[in-house]
């Protein structure tokens, strides 16, 4: 089913409008069609009732609550040194799952924190057109920056995705915890006092197989991992 967004609610009515009308144009969806539409944090089932100029009026059929899928996986990513490059891991994060995504500032990445607030809208919008794409109950949350000495996690399970000194991997992990915080390095990697910082913080260093993968792919295959492998 098509999923759009709108920011108007009116009682029974939602109003679409701006690029989102334009993308109900091409649709071509008719009157009295179904779709759902996510207004204000809420998803709802919702019919085309007028198509005006400039906008449509959808009515309310029902609220649709469907559960987050377990367990919560937050992912930690080590910002590429072109941020650009963020803008992947977004949407293929997303996809896997991931519940939030907390961009990280260390050593060998990206550290001017004030363009990275910059990018936060565009990666927030990043996140609601995947939300649209993969029809998540809910859009991955994209977290304020973070720098590294900051980091003090509060997922169950702590994971450090590291190419270098890891021998555990997935099937070595418990997967029966509630939740899963998954820290992954920029592209030269994490440096030796980042890793035994994250160590100290209680990270267990998680190797994936069989190659090195490039930073904006390691996270989205250790998050899809966990959503398939772990036990409700
Ligand atoms: N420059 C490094 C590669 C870094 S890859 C090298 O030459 O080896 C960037 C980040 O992706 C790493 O810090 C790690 O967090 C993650 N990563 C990539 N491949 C991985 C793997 N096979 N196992 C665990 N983590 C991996």
């Amino acid at each position: 089913m098509e999923r759009l967004l709108c920011n108007k609610r009116e009682e029974n009515f939602l109003i679409v409008s701006g690029s989102e009308f334009k993308h109900l144009k091409a649709l071509r969806l008719r009157k009295g069609e179904k779709f759902e539409v996510y207004c204000e944090g809420r998803l709802f089932l919702a019919s085309l009732s007028e198509v005006l100029k400039d906008y449509a009026i959808c009515s309310i059929l029902e609220e649709i609550e469907k559960p987050l899928p377990k367990p919560s996986v937050v992912l930690y990513q080590c910002l590429p040194l072109d941020l650009r490059l963020m803008e992947e891991v977004v949407d293929r994060v997303s996809q896997a799952g991931a519940v939030r995504l907390v961009p990280l500032m260390c050593r060998r990445g990206f550290r001017e924190i004030q363009k990275v607030e910059e990018r936060l809208e565009r990666w927030r919008k990043l996140s609601l057109a995947s939300f649209k794409q993969c029809k998540r109950p809910e859009p991955m949350e994209v977290s304020t920056p973070l720098r590294l000495e900051d980091f003090k996690p509060e997922e169950e399970v702590l994971l450090l995705l590291d190419n270098f000194t890891a021998n555990l991997t997935l099937r070595d992990i418990d997967l029966r915890s509630k939740s899963y915080g998954l820290v992954v390095g920029p592209e030269g990697g994490f440096s030796r006092e980042e890793v035994d910082f994250l160590k100290s913080r209680g990270c267990l260093p998680l190797l994936l197989k069989p190659y090195v993968y490039r930073s904006e792919m390691a996270g989205a295959v250790a998050v899809a991992l966990i959503m398939n492998l772990a036990r409700d």
